[in-house]
């Protein structure tokens, strides 16, 4: 038996008494099911958009996306979304319904979403409409498309990596047909706009199965990522559970032996933010930095920031013992609080001015060498000990 909050039972009832059937649906019917923490609902209706908005006058809502059947009810502490039952009209733009239409059918409803366990209805009466056979694939743990996958991912070629998505997240299988389609559709996949396939690539890597995923479907990633698939590919796709959960990390471990030019080239294709795109771009580029002492390690980490290092030496710990240790050691540099940045240094260049350095280029250049000079231990980060070292640096110029 399967029960929904309160709020949400209240706004079944309210539109069942208006004469209308309603339905909880989509993600939140799935992760109940399986028993996975629920993050928001949608329910679905008969009433027509304007019906649903008359309903819940009371109610403070927002305007979603009304003309396609969607009206936001804020009910406690969930937002949810209402939504008409539609069947959509043609695909010719591979992405979007030429159409949409509303119906009063919750079958047909159910007809147009994209996996069997994305497609079960729950009633406020805990009943299941369950037309695509929703629950036995939850069992099965199995990810497969409600009718013709080919043509389901003709109509939308977001789903090809939605399913990768889900299969990754949810730790499913994908069923046979399904799988083969994706294979067969792939390169359809490259004229989805690259902010949704971002997007969805992040949610993948991130997902507890994501290495699963990644080597089953070598072929579909790369292709996305404008790479080769091989051996190195694998290699990294194998072990990407061992690295941090953050896409960025995981993104420049697939990137890592590919060179600067071409993570940079697969950043800006997925249209990745600039701070996104210069961290995985920068720990390809300085990957492979040798790196020993201390001193050396901090002079890079001034360069490129702690969190470029950290990816970079944990991704380097996958196939290597010693790099281990300089991801710690960029871990107690970072607890340590010792000078790495030049806004770190105990004197800026407002107090080389005031000492009678001219401002401009000469500043950048002492607080740059007083910066090395603390690193490499030969002057304390303490003001009149800078100062005074930052004279010396002085009188040697200008002999
Ligand atoms: P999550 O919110 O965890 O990503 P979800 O299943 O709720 O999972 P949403 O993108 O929020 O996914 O979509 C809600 C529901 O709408 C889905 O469960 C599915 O039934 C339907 N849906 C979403 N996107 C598509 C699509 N591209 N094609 C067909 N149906 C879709
Ligand atoms: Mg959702």
């Amino acid at each position: 038996m399967f029960c929904l909050p309160d709020e949400i039972k209240t706004v079944l009832n309210k539109l069942e008494s208006a004469g209308y059937s309603a339905y909880a649906v989509g993600g939140a019917v799935r992760d109940m099911l399986i028993g996975r923490q629920i993050h928001d609902y949608d329910v679905c209706t008969s009433a027509p958009p304007e019906d649903i908005r008359r309903v819940f006058a009371d109610r403070k809502t927002f305007d979603t996306g009304l003309k396609h059947g969607t009206l936001t009810v804020i009910c406690g502490d969930y937002p949810v979304e209402v939504t008409t039952f539609r069947r959509d009209g043609g695909y010719s733009d591979g992405r979007h319904p030429d159409s949409v239409s509303f119906t009063s059918s919750v079958e047909e409803d159910l007809g147009r979403r994209d996996f069997t366990i994305n497609a079960i209805a729950l009633g406020a009466d805990s009943a299941l409409t369950d037309p695509y056979g929703g629950r036995e694939d939850i069992e099965a743990k199995m990810i497969r498309c409600v009718r013709d996958p080919r043509q389901r991912f003709e109509e939308d070629r977001l789903r090809i990596l939605r399913a990768l998505r889900f299969s990754s997240e949810l730790g499913f299988g994908i069923e046979e047909n399904t799988a083969k389609a994706i294979r067969l559709s792939k390169e359809l996949i490259l004229t989805v706009s690259a902010e949704r396939v971002y997007s969805e690539l992040c949610r993948l890597l991130t997902g507890e199965s994501a290495s699963n995923v990644l080597v089953g479907y070598a072929d579909v990633i790369c292709l996305i990522l404008g790479i080769e698939t091989g051996d190195r590919f694998t290699d990294t796709a194998e072990k990407i559970g061992m690295l941090e959960p953050d896409p960025r990390q995981r993104l420049a471990a697939l990137l890592f032996d590919q060179g600067e030019e071409k993570a940079a080239a697969a950043m800006r294709s997925l249209k990745a933010k600039n701070s996104d795109k210069t961290r995985v771009v920068n720990a390809v580029r300085y990957g492979g930095a040798d790196v020993t002492t201390v001193p050396e390690l901090k002079k890079l980490i001034g360069r490129i920031g702690f969190d470029t290092a950290k990816d970079i030496f944990r991704i380097r710990s996958l196939f290597c013992e010693k790099a281990k240790e300089l991801y710690l050691m960029t871990g107690y540099i970072y607890e340590s609080k010792e000078p790495v940045f030049i806004k770190d240094l105990a004197v800026d260049g407002g107090d080389l001015s005031a000492a009678g350095v001219a401002p401009g280029r000469l500043t950048g250049e002492i607080l740059a060498a007083l910066l090395d000079a603390v690193t490499e231990n030969k002057v304390k980060n303490e003001k009149s000990d800078l100062l005074a070292f930052a004279s010396s640096l002085m009188k040697k110029k200008n002999e």
